[in-house]
């Protein structure tokens, strides 16, 4: 029995990968009635809960989690009973911006300009140190573009602090990217790794829409610039599993943003895009399986469905379209299903973008 802390969307697809390997699964999950509960039992509690943690290292010899904001303590509550993967350090990493960035500059791998502050005294000096525009967000618990705010000229810091929780903060520079690319790279227990081609990403309100795979017009140079950063990150943390890597694009050099230690919105595509998906490859890593191969089967484009479905007819008419709906009730900014289009004509993806609100 694989354990997963976090029963979303991730998590289904990560079952549906893990089903025809034999794999069964217990998620742990504190909202009711979570999209993965389609695919496997669910023990309902919060993360902090010790019985609930305890009862899901009970029942399985091993665990994953598809949610990077897993409290650490309760992926190291469960690593003491049973093996946790990737382990928790990758985790505790991604969950602060500080720490990532860090890795990231300790690492040699180019990143925007960064500065902390833990106040509002330092929140000044961070942000004459690194200038407008500016971007400013919470060290903890942003995701989605939650968190932040842009600084384009002078601003009252003092506000400003206020306004962002009187919380730890990064201030980086506001890059003028060419575009957003991600690399989702997997690594076995044997050390092995994989990686998937980098995925243009088009973002709005700081929320993925669609992704192009393998992204357009793409140098070799960059990919293997971005396999070489990631091989450094997952060597350094000793990592088993599918980690995704976003990264900005910007004069042909590559700036990492930031990590997320679980299979990625951004690598949806694999599931019928590649050889093998990152669902199943990340299983595959985590149970010491032999990885399975990255290769694409076609150039896909896949569209997040967010705050409403389109009728699901209008988009399975069209040639090459796989749709995916998590069971989730609709709602503003929510993420409720994905559209994945396979070596589609440009009109189908057109209509599917359209139908979809991008
Ligand atoms: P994040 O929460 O760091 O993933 O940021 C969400 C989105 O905000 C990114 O995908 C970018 O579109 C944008 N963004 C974040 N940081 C920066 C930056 N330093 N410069 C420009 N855009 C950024």
């Amino acid at each position: 029995m694989i354990g997963v802390l976090g029963g979303g969307q991730l998590g289904r697809m990560l079952g549906l990968a893990g089903v025809p390997l034999g794999e069964r699964f217990t998620f742990l999950e504190p909202a009711p009635d979570p999209p993965a509960g389609a695919v496997g039992e669910v023990i309902g509690a919060p993360y902090e809960d010790p019985g609930g943690l305890d009862a899901l290292a009970e029942i399985c010899d091993l665990v994953t989690y598809e949610f990077e904001n897993v409290p650490v303590a309760a992926a190291r509550r469960v690593a003491e009973l049973v093996p946790v993967l990737p382990g928790p350090q990758a985790l505790e990493v991604a969950q602060d911006r500080l720490a990532e960035k860090s890795l990231f500059a300790r690492a040699g791998i180019p990143t925007a300009r960064f500065a902390a502050a833990g106040s509002s005294d330092e929140l000044t000096a961070a942000l004459k140190e690194i200038g407008a525009p500016a971007i400013v967000k919470t060290r903890r618990e942003g995701y989605d573009g939650k968190g932040q705010a842009a600084v384009s000229g002078s601003v009252d810091a003092t506000d400003l602090w206020s306004s962002l929780g009187a919380a730890p903060l990064l201030v980086e520079e506001r890059v003028e990217f060419d575009r957003e690319v991600s690399l989702l790279a997997v690594r076995s227990k044997s050390g092995a790794t994989a990686f998937y081609p980098l995925v243009e990403n088009l973002h709005q309100d700081g929320i993925l829409r669609v992704s192009f795979a393998p992204a357009r017009g793409m140098d070799t140079g960059l990919q293997s610039d971005a396999e070489r950063y990631a091989t450094t990150l997952l060597d350094s943390l000793e990592y088993v599993g599918v980690l995704a890597i976003e990264f900005f694009e910007r004069n042909g050099g590559l700036l990492a943003n930031e990590i997320a230690p679980r299979v990625h919105n951004s690598g949806h595509w694999t599931i019928e895009g590649a050889v093998c998906s990152q669902f199943e490859n990340h299983i595959r890593a985590v149970r010491g399986f032999p990885l399975g191969s990255t290769a694409t089967t076609g150039d896909s484009v896949m569209v997040n469905l967010i705050g409403s479905v389109p009728a699901p007819s209008d988009l399975l008419r069209l040639r090459g379209a796989h749709l995916h709906l998590y069971g989730k009730a609709p709602r503003p900014g929510r993420k409720l299903g994905h559209v994945t289009l396979v070596d589609a004509d440009p009109a189908a993806v057109e209509t599917a973008l359209a139908l979809a609100g991008v």
